[in-house]
């Protein structure tokens, strides 16, 4: 493109030049011709010198000057060649017979260009013969005659040569603008790709296990922006690292609570010589409540572990939830008929949705269990149906102890527990509303609870009826 805008621009450069050259020399040449008229054509032996200023010209211009006179005649050819012979040419018979000659001849490999001036004899006027006449042209104004004809073949070799100069010149600075474009290119490049390789030496270093540190690039906005958002991906990664080595000490401090328990009873036992027989047994008895506590602690874990697995294998069943939870109650009601917990179960309507049942029956049974262990003596539990037409909602009510506003968030965390050391008397794990919540968000549910200490504590439960994955 700059090539062709180079050459462009050269060959308008050089018709322009060479339209002044042709422009000057005309001129000169007019002024000749008026001086040949003025000698009526009498060139050597003049006393104005003509002969020797026609050969000065015609050296200065590199060429040759031909003079033709009105009877064909050549009077003057500073070659000397033709001089005193006949022109016999078209384009100076045209001329004479007051034909506009034609602009110019470029000759000889366009290193000389040869022109033809009219000598005029303003004395002596007649109509003028275009070349193109129109109908408009026959008004012509008489014209001064041609006495003779000046040919002048001039060298253009000067604009030859500048051509050729310019022609370098514009290569240098194309090679120029190239070098310069490829270096402003590289040096571009290597700015652009600097933050990025900044970026990947920081992603290594965080690779290798620094993932607390922050990426920190300087540059053009897109990549300060690739970095926060890498900062926010690490800081992401982060919690979810840490929530695990969280989840791993716990389940190790759970798991080593009853094993630890069973040890010191062991040794107490083996410590002491001839154990009464009652002792033996009380001890095996705190060692077997370990046991099964340890069991429900690794069933939990395992349930909790295949439901966060299962997220994508659902068994999805159209299922009667009335059924369902009055099956649920049947299995609880003796539990809690021992400490005289009265529990009722309302149902609005009859309500039939797509659900996964096992894991459902274990999210329910969860929540109806704990409004059994968290109760007191003599109290009660609300279990409603209700559905509209799109969710079902089950809501567990009781008249238990409550949960403090402050734990209502952390409840469904894993290993949480309002109150160690009660939880303990009640066997539970810490792990039932973990599971009881995975369940429900398996199924693009939600769960809610309110509580009020010593009063008691609803979960309400939104599931969709139809199952939409
Ligand atoms: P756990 O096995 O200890 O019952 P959960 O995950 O089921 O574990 O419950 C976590 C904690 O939430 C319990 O330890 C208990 O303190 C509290 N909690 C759960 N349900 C109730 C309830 N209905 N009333 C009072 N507290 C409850």
């Amino acid at each position: 493109m700059i090539l062709t805008f180079g050459q462009i621009f050269q060959r308008s450069y050089h018709e322009k030049s060479l339209q002044a050259k042709i422009t000057q020399v005309q001129s000169q040449c007019n002024i000749l011709a008026s001086q040949v008229l003025l000698n009526e054509f009498i060139i050597s032996g003049t006393t104005d010198n003509l002969n020797e200023e026609i050969d000065q010209f015609a050296n200065v211009l590199e060429g040759r000057i031909i003079i033709v006179d009105s009877d064909y005649k050549i009077i003057k050819d500073t070659y000397t060649i033709e001089q005193n012979k006949h022109m016999m040419s078209n384009d100076v018979h045209d001329i004479m017979l007051g034909k506009v000659p034609s602009n110019c001849k470029i000759m000889n490999q366009n290193q000389y260009v040869e022109i033809m001036v009219p000598i005029l004899d303003s004395a002596v006027m007649t109509p003028t013969i275009d070349t193109n006449p129109t109908p408009a042209k026959n008004s012509n104004p008489p014209s001064p005659q041609v006495q003779g004809v000046i040919i002048c073949v001039f060298s253009i070799q000067d604009l030859v040569e500048t051509d050729l100069y310019m022609q370098s010149q514009g290569r240098f600075l194309y090679a120029l603008f190239i070098f310069i474009a490829l270096v402003i290119s590289v040096l571009l490049s290597l700015w652009i790709s600097r933050p990025f390789h900044v970026l990947n030496q920081q992603i290594q270093h965080i690779s290798e296990g620094h993932l607390d540190e922050e990426i920190e690039i300087e540059g053009s906005t897109e990549s300060e922006d690739l970095a926060a958002a890498l900062n926010q991906l690490l800081s992401k990664i982060q919690i979810l690292e840490n929530s695990r080595q969280e989840f791993v000490s716990n389940v190790s401090h759970e798991l080593k609570t009853p094993i630890t328990s069973m040890k010191v009873l062991a040794d107490s036992l083996l410590s002491q010589e001839d154990t009464p027989a009652e002792m033996y047994r009380e001890f095996m008895g705190d060692i077997a409540e370990e046991i099964d506590r340890e069991n429900k602690i690794i069933n939990d874990l395992l349930t909790l572990v295949r439901l966060d697995k299962q997220a994508e294998n659902m068994n999805m069943n159209a299922t009667n939830i009335n059924q369902l939870l009055e099956l649920l109650l049947k299995r609880i009601r003796p539990i809690a008929s021992k400490r005289n917990i009265e529990i009722v179960f309302e149902s609005m309507r009859e309500v039939i949705a797509e659900v996964d049942e096992v894991k459902l029956s274990l999210a329910f049974s969860n929540l109806i269990e704990n409004a059994v262990k968290y109760n007191r003596d003599g109290g009660w539990i609300h279990v409603t149906l209700d559905a509209d037409h799109k969710f079902f909602y089950v809501k567990v009510a009781d008249s238990g102890v409550g949960i403090p506003e402050d734990c209502q968030e952390q409840v469904f965390e894993r290993f949480y527990r309002v109150d160690k050391t009660r939880t303990r008397e009640t066997g539970g794990t810490g792990l039932g509303l973990a599971i009881t919540r995975n369940a429900i968000l398996l199924h693009k549910g939600a769960i809610k609870l309110y509580s009020e200490p010593g009063q008691g504590t609803t979960f309400t439960v939104r599931i969709p009826l139809i199952y939409i994955s």
